[in-house]
């Protein structure tokens, strides 16, 4: 699929790359420029650089280098026409194309995607058959609807023993195919299906493909209430959570993410309106997982099952979340209830209550740290200040860490100067931005890299460039000039950005840019500075040819061709004598 060049420049040109980049990840503004921790690469301070006068980003550390499409199209692993896309839909400019993220026909392990997208219509055909009457009324008592179960593609396994196994080989799926998808397993009497009589839940990846189930128990005396697929090439439970294709908008929308334990949960959250959640499935939250929720938003909420598993996982994820810079909140439910529980018990409103009223993470801390502690017992006293003045020491937030403060001084009647005297002093830092690394540049370096540096710029500079033409020694070089000027006599101007949409392929070029852009020269030249830098790379090159011809005179036993090296020797001589 193709959108024409110049309806994506419009598209390109109404859209600000500072506003949508600061979407996905904070930004701070040195100068005229916005900086921000690369998402490229293992990054921890700042490193990426958004120019908004030039509408590009570049990182100094692992060089990825981009306009605002590709910045989307990396953050969110889409495709180019998605990304233009997503922002034909931001600035209101209507593009007729159709997309089709679930296209799995060119994908890798285009198989399994295939056995579980049929896994699905046999799962979901059967609650829908008079074989799905108990299974239902199952899911209606614990009030769901038609159109949750619809919603949510809930599907039912059946007391059969290899039904859907012989179904996905009649297609043609091969046994090594089917083991390998974590649908069919085996034992010495051969292969057979995974799930019997389990309400199947389907767990999609971020592009909405089913990759896995969470089977659930609902027949009296069956074991194991929950069983989750394996992990297999398409599902990897560290990567995943629960719900997240369907919780990206509305997370978005409203700048907020909850996060739970089971999809149970998340299933009841919806049923009263909440969409912005997703969940964990019980597994400890990992980084890859922080990765996927600060896609979303910044501004996340734990709302984890009410017993001391759910508890331990809440530390958990807050570890995780807060080494990304995620603060989060934390709701606490009573007496051991999971969410869903909780709503069916208590309603809506009490429901939103609780995460209206979700704890800050310094009450949450304060909270643990008072449970089981005797204020009158000075040992428990002690530690519990020294717990608090360990954790007010690591706050960033000036009023938080005073606020704070005082709330320990009236808990506990300690004298405030006690305290203070027990707090390391805080100094402002300032966020250490990385600089772009500066090699020391001989003149003709330079010379190269200011000339290409201006033609990004300035038309004028591409047709001094165009008229004089020279060759530029370095390949990457001598390309990314070529591009520019082949862009400026298509389009008839030169935009950076845009130049990057033709050469996004290209991965050299864009490199090349990256690190041409990173120089940061003063905007003004004059045209003896162009000239200059020309005739620059033009002494060099005749500097490597003379090189060559002294190097083959040396080198040749043969007199008729010395004689003819030296002659060109010496026009070279008089000809550089001349133009002195
Ligand atoms: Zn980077």
């Amino acid at each position: 699929m193709r959108i024409d060049n110049t309806v994506i420049n419009e598209i390109r040109n109404k859209i600000d790359i500072v506003d949508i980049v600061s979407n996905y990840l904070p930004l701070t503004t040195r100068g005229k420029n916005y900086f921000g921790v690369c998402p490229f690469h293992d990054d921890h301070s700042p490193s990426m650089s958004v120019s908004k006068e030039r509408q590009i980003y570049t990182c100094f550390t692992c060089g990825a280098t981009g306009n605002v499409f590709k910045f989307i199209q990396d953050y969110e692993h889409i495709s180019f026409v998605e990304a233009v896309k997503k922002c034909a839909d931001i600035c209101g400019v209507e593009l007729n194309i159709k997309l089709d993220n679930n296209d799995i026909s060119n994908k890798k392990n285009k198989e399994l995607y295939e056995i579980y997208e049929l896994s699905q219509k046999f799962y979901q055909n059967n609650i829908n058959s008079s074989y799905g009457k108990k299974a239902k009324e199952y899911l209606y008592n614990r009030k769901l609807t038609d159109e949750d179960i619809k919603y949510f593609e809930i599907g039912l396994s059946l007391d059969n023993y290899d039904m859907l196994t012989k179904l996905l080989q009649q297609k043609k799926y091969s046994d090594k195919d089917l083991l390998k998808s974590g649908i069919s397993t085996s034992n010495e009497n051969g292969i057979y299906d995974i799930y019997r009589n389990r309400i199947m839940f389907p767990l999609h990846d971020p592009f909405g493909n089913v990759i896995g189930y969470n089977g659930r128990a609902y027949l009296e005396g069956n074991t194991n209430k929950y069983v989750n697929s394996k992990e297999t090439e398409i599902f990897k439970k560290r990567d995943f959570l629960y719900n997240y294709h369907r919780a990206r908008a509305s997370a978005r929308d409203k700048d907020e993410i909850i996060i739970m334990e089971g999809p149970m949960d998340v299933i009841r959250a919806n049923t009263i309106g909440i969409k912005n959640v997703v969940a964990t499935l019980g597994t400890a939250f990992s980084s890859s997982q922080c990765n996927l929720i600060r896609r979303l938003s910044s501004n996340v909420i734990l709302c984890f099952d009410g017993d001391e598993a759910g508890l331990k996982a809440t530390k958990g994820a807050i570890e995780e979340l807060t080494k990304v810079g995620i603060t989060p909140k934390i709701v606490r439910l009573p007496d051991n209830q999971d969410p869903d529980d909780y709503i069916i018990k208590n309603g809506k409103d009490k429901f939103i209550d609780r995460l209206k009223n979700a704890y800050d993470l310094m009450e949450f801390k304060e909270i643990l740290y008072k449970q089981n502690i005797d204020f009158k017992n000075p040992n428990d006293l002690s530690n519990y200040i020294k717990s608090m003045i360990k954790e007010i020491n690591e706050l960033d937030d000036d009023i938080l860490r005073e606020v704070t403060i005082n709330k320990l001084v009236e808990d506990t009647k300690v004298d405030k100067e006690v305290i203070l005297s027990k707090l390391n002093k805080k100094e402002k830092t300032e966020v250490e931005i990385t600089k772009p690394k500066r090699k020391k540049r001989d003149k003709y370096e330079k010379s190269v890299e200011n000339l290409l540096y201006y033609m990004l710029y300035n038309v004028e500079v591409i047709k001094l460039y165009d008229e004089l033409i020279t060759h530029i020694p370095n390949d990457r070089y001598r390309s990314l000039a070529f591009q520019i000027s082949a862009f400026y006599k298509e389009h008839g101007y030169i935009e950076v950005a845009d130049l990057l949409t033709e050469v996004m392929n290209d991965e050299d070029t864009v490199k090349a840019i990256g690190e041409i852009t990173s120089l940061n020269l003063k905007n003004s030249y004059t045209v003896e500075e162009i000239e200059d830098y020309l005739n620059n790379i033009k002494e060099y090159n005749e500097n490597c040819r003379l090189e060559k011809y002294k190097n083959e005179l040396a080198s040749s036993d043969d007199v008729e061709q010395k004689i003819a090296l030296a002659n060109k020797l010496i026009e070279f001589k008089l000809r550089s004598e001349e133009s002195d």
